[in-house]
This record gives C-alpha cells, sequence and structure tokens, in this order.
C-alpha cells in the first residue's frame, strides 16, 4: 500500500490554478524524487502536503497518507501522524544547543540516541552538543543538524525540499548516505532535488512541470525526460520573459 496518495489534486493560489490535477503515488520506504523546473509548484505541493502557509486544503482531489484523508488537517495533526517536512533554508532556534534541540525533536521517541543522530550525519558529539543552534554553525552544518533532527524525531515520511541547495561536493556524497540511513531506519522520503548525485540514491522519481506530474519511473528515465521535457522549456521561458 502506498503511504501517500496524492489524487487528482488542483490548487488554486489568488485565482491562479498552481497544482493542475497532481497523481502521486509514494510507497512505504522509498526515495522518491521529484525533479522539475523553477515554478513548476514543487514547493507548493510540499507545503499543501504537510499543511503549512495556510495551505491545507486543496481545491480539488484528495490527500490520503497512510490510508486517511488529510485534507484540512492542521499541520501538529498531520506532524502526529508520521508526516515532517525539511527547509531549504534549515532552521535556526536562537538561545537552544544542539543537545537541547535534538531532545525534543526525539521526545517522543523512546529509543533516541542523541549522539548516535549526530554521528550519522557526519557531526563528532563532543564537539557539537553544546554549540547553538544559530549563525555559527556553517549552512551546512545546520543542514546536518537538520538531518540529525529528523533522525531524532524518526517520522514515517519526511519531505525534504532542495536540501542540497548551497552544499559543497564532498556533503553530498555525505548526504547520500544520510538519506540511505533514513531509509534503512524506516522513513519514507520524498525529495525535491535537481542534484543528479542525489537522484542516484533514489528508488523511483516522479517530474513535475506546470503544476502537473507528467511521469513516475526510474530515476535516470526521469532525468532524461527532465532533460527532452519540451513542456518545461516553454515554462521557464515564461518565467524568464
Ligand atoms: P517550485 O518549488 O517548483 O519552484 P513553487 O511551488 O514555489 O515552484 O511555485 C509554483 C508557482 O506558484 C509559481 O508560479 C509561484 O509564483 C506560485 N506561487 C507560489 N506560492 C504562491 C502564493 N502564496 N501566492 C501566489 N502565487 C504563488
Ligand atoms: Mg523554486
Ligand atoms: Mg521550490
Amino acid at each position: 500500500a502506498p503511504i501517500l496518495a496524492i489524487n487528482n489534486v488542483k490548487l488554486t493560489i489568488d485565482e491562479k490554478l498552481i497544482l493542475k490535477g497532481i497523481n502521486l503515488i509514494v510507497r512505504k520506504g522509498e526515495i522518491h524524487a521529484i525533479l522539475g523546473p523553477n515554478g513548476a509548484g514543487k514547493s507548493t505541493l510540499a507545503k499543501l502536503i504537510m499543511g503549512i502557509d495556510n495551505l491545507k486544503t486543496p481545491t480539488e482531489g484528495e490527500i490520503v497518507f497512510d490510508g486517511k484523508i488529510i485534507n484540512g488537517l492542521e499541520i501538529y495533526e498531520r506532524a502526529r501522524l508520521g508526516i515532517t517536512l525539511a527547509w531549504q533554508e534549515p532552521a535556526r532556534f536562537e538561545g537552544i544547543t544542539i543537545e537541547e534541540y535534538l531532545k525534543l525533536s526525539g521526545k517522543n521517541n523512546p529509543n533516541v540516541d542523541i549522539k548516535k543522530c549526530l554521528e550519522k550525519v557526519g557531526l563528532v558529539p563532543e564537539l557539537y552538543l553544546k554549540r547553538y543552534v544559530d549563525e555559527s554553525l556553517s549552512g551546512g552544518e545546520r543542514k546536518r543538524v537538520e538531518l540529525a533532527s529528523i533522525l531524532a524525531l524518526k517520522p514515517k515520511f519526511v519531505i525534504l525540499d532542495e536540501i542540497d541547495s548551497g552544499i559543497d561536493f564532498t556533503s553530498i556524497e555525505d548526504i547520500q548516505k544520510i538519506l540511505e540511513t533514513m531509509r534503512d531506519e524506516g522513513i519514507t522520503i520524498l525529495m525535491i532535488t535537481h542534484n543528479e548525485k542525489l537522484l542516484d540514491v533514489a528508488d523511483r522519481a516522479s517530474l513535475l512541470c506546470a503544476g502537473k506530474v507528467l511521469d513516475t519511473s526510474d530515476p535516470q528515465t526521469i532525468k532524461r525526460k527532465f532533460e527532452e521535457c519540451k513542456v518545461c522549456d516553454v515554462l521557464d521561458f515564461e518565467l524568464k520573459g
């Protein structure tokens, strides 16, 4: 059974049709990549699944998570069902340490081992537990801390919206490993990315263009279709022009 089913989802914002009948199935336990040009509606779809920015109810269609229609649910209700979202720009929490942040994330996970979570994202616990989650961390370190917090939280399902943006090449290989670790721990991943190396760890992928999922297949096929996609070119042209 799929963990997430998006059934003919349409969304209008300010009288503009942004999502134009999305159909998408994410299988339990997979890393599912979403590829598509800028402005296609990827982040809007991510927000609608999480229910943030007041995007809680599609104009049409259903979002089914773990067999339950979640249209209209509040963020905290979705979080309770096991859905979480990580941002392009990771969170900063002034005044709390990494140790406190991870304990908070893992408070409902009885088996959580904060130090192991840090080790799994390549941060030496002794060096980081007492550091603050603020600007004193580099962008890459904050992303690692955010990924550690997901390991501590251990949701059923995580949406990662371009977490690779602004990350250097060596870190990308680390992120590949971290994603595989998450999958090994039973977390299903929906990953929005343009990064070819991250695409390599995906089990399946979907091409989202101009508010529609044009195809779902293996990652390499989707990558090729994205490169050949005329509709995607048109969308890029419209945005630039
Ligand atoms: P992507 O993440 O694929 O780059 P987005 O989901 O951010 O695309 O945006 C899709 C389209 O929806 C864009 O045309 C964007 O301008 C529009 N859009 C997104 N959020 C809003 C909003 N709150 N109000 C009006 N238009 C929006
Ligand atoms: Mg974008
Ligand atoms: Mg986006």
